[in-house]
């Protein structure tokens, strides 16, 4: 019998692969697409290290991707498109002595809490996609969720990762251990740039509880760690094919306290308030995100006062179920100054029926859209949590002005917005409109201290508007970075760092 070949899709060195599987890999949940030039699915790491040899030999650009839930394009592109998932999706193995699990890059957190909570314990970082994003690219993106404002984002919970470099060598990193061999010229090549800009880029970098956006050059020079340099990446110094991850116990008991306010400054007063009480979310529904709510006739979620500026979630836990009341009083006694009315939830049932509120989004969204089409391209902003009221004032000026409707909620514990604008695309300009608020936004944002990405990463999108948020020493340390680990930029060229004469809707799918 022949060997199986270690690729699907026919890609076997001198590649081919039919052009209805490329389009099959084309688009992506965010708002850009593009057709590959081929597809690979390797079955091993070893194949992966093949596939990238003969990516350098070839000088073939390969765009690495996961489940492809990413927002900004990071996981599409004309390259070879590399599926991570197919083949990396061995069970996880939990090792509930140390608290730490083994996951394949394509293992998504749904799959591992399933496998770990047999052992009461849980994977804490719970982006919205859960059940479909990878861990591949959440290390990525280093992404995050409504509980982050507690546990941090996913970097904080990789603590060892298997890679493959660019000219395909491979690589196991593991935080507190010397960097292997392989990485030592890299890392010193970077060193040349890094360690001269080291005191600026620690003066001028955002100073914020969160972010996705640029390499994390202040976590590495805290750490020393090359795992900080790999984490939110974005697939442009390696591909990450297996990782060990902490995990958490689960919290003994939990409450939900719905805080209602009629001013955006007694929001963010609140919030700032609650920060050194731990909160496990700390969310915000905005006024807009309330109106469609309201539109949507959907009784069996809470009925909110129309004067109302913006709702708080905020979650809470306590040693026991006893304790609960107990850890309510201190929150709501904390935000009594701020808050108008409180509604809290201490029994699971009621305190699902709260959550609904917050996850009915999508779904109302979209009805509530009607011709016009919800386009996540300014969907990620985090400023410091302080300035998250002329943040938010700001954006709804900037929208009005360009007539467009927007929904916006969030992870306010973290000062990071999402923002869901809905686009007529039947109008003449629309696509002027997309750039001039993506210009407006990002000037906006960087006026308060901010990047444009708290958790979904720059990708192709906001890649054009790095040198626009981030210190030209910074950027500087960024181009370095990437040309240590891939000279000859072949990781997915135009992520994070653009091409020459890049735009952010270059790839724009279609949408009239
Ligand atoms: C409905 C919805 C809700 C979402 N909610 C959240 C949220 O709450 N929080 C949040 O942070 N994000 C959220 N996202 C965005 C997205 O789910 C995350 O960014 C997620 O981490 C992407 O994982 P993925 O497996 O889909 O990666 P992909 O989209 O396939 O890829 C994302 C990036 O990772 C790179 N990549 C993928 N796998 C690898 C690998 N093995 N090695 C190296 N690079 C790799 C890709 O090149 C790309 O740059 C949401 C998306 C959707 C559609």
């Amino acid at each position: 019998m022949a060997e199986p070949t270690p690729y699907d899709y026919g890609f076997n060195g001198d590649f081919e692969t039919a052009l209805p599987v490329r389009a099959a890999y084309a688009g992506a949940s965010g708002i850009l697409a593009a057709l590959p030039c081929a597809v690979a699915a390797p079955r091993s790491t070893a194949a992966v290290a093949a596939l990238l040899e003969w990516s350098s030999a070839t000088a073939t650009p390969i765009v690495p991707r996961g489940a492809a839930t990413g927002m900004p394009g990071g996981n599409v592109g004309p390259g070879v498109v590399v599926d991570l998932v197919r083949h990396f999706r061995a069970p996880p193995v939990v090792d509930p002595t140390s608290s730490s699990a083994l996951v394949e890059c394509g293992v998504t957190p749904a799959e591992l809490n399933r496998a770990a909570a047999r052992h009461r314990l849980h994977f804490p970082v719970d982006p919205s996609s859960w059940e479909r994003c990878t861990f591949g690219g959440m290390i990525a993106n280093n992404a995050a969720g409504a509980h982050s404002v507690r546990y941090g984002a996913t970097r904080r919970w990789v603590r060892e990762i298997d890679l493959v470099l660019a000219d395909g060598t491979t690589a196991h990193l593991r935080r507190g251990a010397p960097p292997p061999e392989s990485l030592r010229p890299i890392l010193a090549r970077f060193h040349r740039t890094l360690d001269v800009r080291a005191n600026v880029l620690r003066e001028n970098w955002p100073r914020l509880r969160k972010n996705s956006s640029g390499y994390a050059l202040l976590d590495y020079l805290t750490s020393g760690d090359p795992i900080d340099l790999i984490v939110g990446s974005e697939g442009t110094l390696a591909i990450v094919t297996s990782a060990s991850l902490d995990l958490a116990p689960f919290p003994p008991a939990t409450g939900l306290v719905l805080l209602e306010f009629d001013d955006l400054r007694a929001t963010t007063d609140a919030v700032l308030t609650l920060l050194p009480l731990q909160p496990l979310t700390c969310e915000i529904l905005d006024r807009t995100f309330l109106d469609v709510v309201r539109s949507a006739d959907a009784t069996s979620l809470p009925r909110l006062d129309p004067a109302l500026e913006a709702v708080l979630l905020v979650e809470f836990d306590a040693p026991s179920p006893d304790q609960l009341p107990e850890a309510l009083d201190q929150i709501r006694t904390a935000v009594d100054p701020f808050a108008v009315r409180a509604y809290s939830a201490l029994r699971p049932d009621a305190v699902a029926d709260l959550w609904r509120l917050r996850h009915a989004a999508s779904p109302l969204i979209s009805r509530h859209a009607g011709n016009r089409v919800s386009m996540q391209f300014i969907e990620d902003s985090v400023v410091p949590v302080s300035n998250l009221p002329d943040y938010l004032r700001g954006l709804r000026q900037i929208l009005h002005r360009f007539d467009l409707p927007a929904v916006v909620f969030g992870h306010a514990g973290d000062g990071n917005i999402h923002v869901n604008p809905l686009v007529d695309v039947q109008s003449a300009n629309w696509r002027d409109t997309l750039d001039a608020v993506l210009l407006e936004v990002t000037e906006l944002v960087v006026s308060l201290g901010g990047t444009l990405s708290g958790e979904h990463g720059d990708g192709r999108l906001r890649a054009p508007a790095l040198s626009r948020v981030w210190h030209p020493d910074i950027v500087a340390c960024f181009q370095a970075l990437k040309s240590a680990f891939d000279p000859v930029n072949l990781l997915n060229p135009g992520v994070i760092l653009p091409s020459p004469g890049q735009r952010p809707f270059d790839m724009l799918r279609k949408f009239a």
